[in-house]
């Protein structure tokens, strides 16, 4: 279904260009982009760097509840925590990387299908190109999740206008968020990205990733109260998962889950996914 919002977003594409000068640690050019020559290049719409982009899948009916969306995996996190699903996606990797133009091509074909996109990582808001990469989406009547830790809260504030929903995966209490991710700061910069994402009033959700490694049961359930405290009731709690993990980690999870740290009669607050 065509996107309402669309014809203000070409004027707002060109608002979200970022300037160099803000760029943020790490490589300005893809990396990749001379290897592959113009063709790659083209992908460029904007007339900056395109999306580092990890991953492609181009039908998920898990990213977004209740939609059918292809999904964005887009390279690179400042963070580095204890329970990182895909390490794999922490670092800009150009030789694993897939080409902007194709992901669009894909998308494209079959608008039709699809009830959106959805740009996760890593970190995607860590990129400057992420705004002009949905705007783009937009202009093609495309609707636009958004999944984030929220390391970024400046860049999550400047693209939640052209988002439709977020996913907003919040790991602690504040203070715990240095244990967690290896960054004494992520977690003032997680908090302020809900008060954006709270701000902007677009539809969100925040998850927590349960894990018996690093979470205790007192730690969970203050959590909830922290976050009930700011507005956010109803909080979603996934599984720690070890597919893709490093085997160390997967080592010390040993196969257990949520109710590794809390007690059924805690679950009645939480929404389990
Ligand atoms: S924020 Fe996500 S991608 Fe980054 S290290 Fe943590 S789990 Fe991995």
């Amino acid at each position: 279904m065509p996107d309402p919002a669309a014809p203000a977003l070409s004027a707002l594409s060109a608002h979200l260009a970022v300037p160099h000068a803000t760029a943020l640690p790490g490589p300005t050019l893809h990396p990749g982009a001379r290897d592959r020559g113009p063709t790659l290049m083209r992908a460029d719409w904007h007339g900056s760097t395109p999306l580092s982009i990890g991953r492609f899948m181009a039908n998920s009916t898990s990213h977004w509840p209740g939609r059918t969306v292809a999904v964005v995996y887009v390279q690179g996190c400042p963070w580095r925590c204890a329970y990182c699903f895909d390490p794999s996606m922490q670092s800009d990797d150009p030789a694993a990387a897939w080409r902007w133009e194709d992901v669009v091509a894909s998308v494209s074909a079959r608008r039709g299908e699809l009830d959106g996109v959805v740009f996760t990582g890593g970190e995607p808001t860590r990129q400057p190109a992420l705004g002009r990469a949905m705007a783009l989406m937009r202009e093609l009547g495309i609707a636009v999740g958004l999944h984030t830790g929220g390391a970024y809260p400046a860049r999550l504030e400047r693209v939640l206008p052209l988002v439709n929903w977020v996913s907003l995966d919040i790991k602690a209490s504040p203070g715990s968020y240095g244990r967690i991710t290896g960054l004494a700061m992520a977690g003032e910069a997680a908090f302020q990205s809900l008060r954006h994402v709270q701000a902007a009033r677009v539809p969100f959700e925040v998850t927590v990733t349960v894990d018996p490694t690093v979470h205790s049961r007192d730690e969970i359930l203050d959590l909830a109260d922290h976050l009930d405290a700011r507005g956010v009731s109803r909080v979603v709690l996934q599984e720690a998962e070890a597919t893709l993990a490093n085997p160390d980690y997967a080592a010390r999870l040993a196969g257990r889950g949520i109710g590794a740290v809390l007690e059924p009669a805690d679950l009645g607050r939480f929404a389990v996914r």
